[in-house]
């Protein structure tokens, strides 16, 4: 919940502009608090990878290439020799060596691998090839959007599924499925496909979450991202984005150098500034 929001002049390029195409990442964190995005993507910080996302890339990589198996040899043997397999070659990649020894990020890969088996069937799901990470590329309400679908089964209800790691969403479910009810929009809009039903998979949780694709939730998001293109128009084209100040900047790489969270804090986007995000080991992109 937003305790806070208050406007925050910032120091821009003349020449900033927004992403071309805008993905439901972008959408939600400019929900969540739009100098957050400017900080992201407009002045282009990026925090260092962490050993959730790590272990989260690894996890997704594992379930895409088990149900790229036919269905008769997704067993959890093959999923946990997929996992000895890739598991180390990902960990050798500069963006995750920092990870490669760190063992409660691995057990929990593990335990979300096995998870995947008491939740549903993987010999069961009726899933084509080229319906595992489908990329949507098309114009939603004018915007240009793009997200990649984790998966689509056609078994009589034709189904968004996204995989989920770490805690439970708990009462926060319904933000969690705003990302599936995007996609089914994009999935009509671009292939002319009715969804019927979304559904996340929290792996590490063992939850699973489906829900009817009701027209009028699918619809709101389209709208939603169309208002939030709009909205960073106007903030980009003023140097001015609004800082939503909530119990999640407790967890914002940003906030020693956000004015709302830090009064004497220099300009966003100041020379001042970015030397503090370098220093504290924020990535420029
Ligand atoms: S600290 Fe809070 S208000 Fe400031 S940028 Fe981060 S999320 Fe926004």
């Amino acid at each position: 919940m937003v305790t806070k929001a208050m406007r925050i002049e910032v120091e821009q390029p003349a020449t900033a502009s927004l992403p071309k195409r805008v993905s439901y990442s972008q959408m939600s964190l400019y929900e969540q608090c739009p100098l957050k995005y400017f900080f992201s993507y407009i002045a282009g910080w990026r925090e260092p990878p962490t050993s959730a996302l790590a272990g989260g890339s690894i996890t997704h990589e594992i379930c895409e290439y088990l149900y790229r198996l036919e269905p008769q040899d997704r067993t959890l043997d093959a999923a946990m020799n997929l996992l000895r397999e890739h598991g180390p070659r990902m960990l050798r990649t500069t963006e995750y060596k920092p990870f490669e020894n760190d063992l409660k990020m691995k057990y929990s890969v593990k335990e979300a691998i096995e998870n995947l088996f008491k939740v549903e069937d993987p010999t069961q799901v009726v899933v084509q090839p080229e319906h595992i990470e489908m990329e949507l590329s098309v114009e939603i309400n004018g915007v240009n959007f793009f997200g990649k679908v984790d998966r689509f089964t056609v078994d009589g209800i034709n189904r968004v599924t996204d995989y989920k790691t770490g805690k439970s969403p708990g009462k926060f479910v319904d933000d969690k499925l705003a990302q599936p009810y995007l996609y089914a929009l994009g999935f009509k809009t671009q292939y002319e496909i009715e969804v019927d039903e979304v559904e996340l998979i929290f792996l590490n949780a063992q939850e699973v979450v489906r829900r009817p694709a009701d027209s009028g939730l699918v619809l709101a998001q389209g709208e939603k991202l169309a208002q939030m293109r709009t909205a960073s128009e106007f903030d980009v084209a003023n140097s001015s984005w609004e800082a939503r100040v909530s119990r999640l900047c407790d967890y914002c790489a940003f906030r020693e150098v956000c004015p709302a969270r830090t009064p004497d804090a220099p300009a966003p986007g100041s020379s001042q500034c970015n030397t503090k995000l370098a220093e504290a080991g924020l990535l420029h992109k």
